[in-house]
């Protein structure tokens, strides 16, 4: 399969980092790793290029890493700070004259259906998005011949879909993990994982949830990302982690 190289689109929860309206110090912050767009990642495996959620912050993400090329998008789960941006793949859809293919569980192509209805029309406007479905389930599945293992994770009602690749595993939005998905995490060699703030939350893991789950999985390296004001400042936050964690930010790009 060769290297994969990721790179962290957006870090920062649903509200993004700064807050509107919010003057506490995170968001005030002049640190660059303090501002967090809405959480996404995108993928260059062997040439090919995989956005992994289109959050509202999509446009601004795809032109600062003069992204001119999209394969595929996979969906972690329904949630607005993760589709919102999808309309903007039409950029795509004009350069490179095809639909774009995107990945998901049933539930999450209906509330797509619901909220981006036109681009789904029998007879579409003209230059509404182009994308072609393709529902997936637990199963592992073949995206341009790079093998994808869905992850299900807890995001408190909603069973949602953390992904494996090779060495790589992408979950956000988790809130717990069961045992036997634990298992599949094994071994990889990095862990991506969402880590909100310090105090507990009902959908999402905190600072120490997160942390629980890495050193039963023990990666080589953990990255945590879906990160809320109330986390507190990167480079504050950063020293208080074992060696092998690390706080992502924006822009941030590492090979596997
Ligand atoms: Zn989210
Ligand atoms: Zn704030
Ligand atoms: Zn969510």
């Amino acid at each position: 399969m060769g290297p994969i190289k990721v790179t962290f689109l957006g870090t920062g929860t649903s509200q993004g980092i700064p807050m509107i309206a919010c003057a506490c110090e995170v968001c005030q912050s002049n640190d660059t790793r303090d501002k967090r767009l809405r959480v996404s990642l995108h993928l260059d495996i062997a040439g090919k290029s995989i956005v992994v959620d289109t959050g509202p912050d999509f446009r601004q993400q795809m032109l600062r890493e003069s992204i001119s090329h999209v394969d595929a998008i996979l969906y972690t789960h329904e949630h607005k700070d993760h589709t919102a941006g999808l309309d903007d793949i039409r950029g795509f859809n004009y350069f490179q004259k095809v639909a774009i293919p995107l990945y998901a569980q049933s539930r999450v192509i209906d509330q797509l259906k619901r909220e981006f209805a036109y681009a789904f029309d029998e007879n579409k406007y003209p230059g509404v998005p182009d994308i072609q479905v393709h529902e997936i389930d637990e199963k592992p599945f073949e995206l341009k011949e790079i093998e994808v293992l869905p992850i299900r994770v807890k995001h408190f009602l909603l069973d949602i879909f953390g992904y494996r690749i090779g060495d790589f595993t992408y979950i956000t939005d988790a809130n717990f993990i069961e045992e036997e998905e634990i298992e599949k995490i094994k071994g990889t060699k990095v862990l991506v994982l969402n880590a909100l703030r310090k105090a507990s939350h009902v959908s999402h893991f905190n600072l120490a949830e997160a942390l629980e789950i890495i050193a039963k999985v023990n990666p080589e390296q953990a990255y945590l990302t879906h990160v809320s004001h109330q986390l507190g400042l990167h480079a504050e936050v950063q020293k208080e982690l074992p060696p092998n964690v690390f706080l992502a930010y924006d822009g941030l790009k590492i090979t596997i």
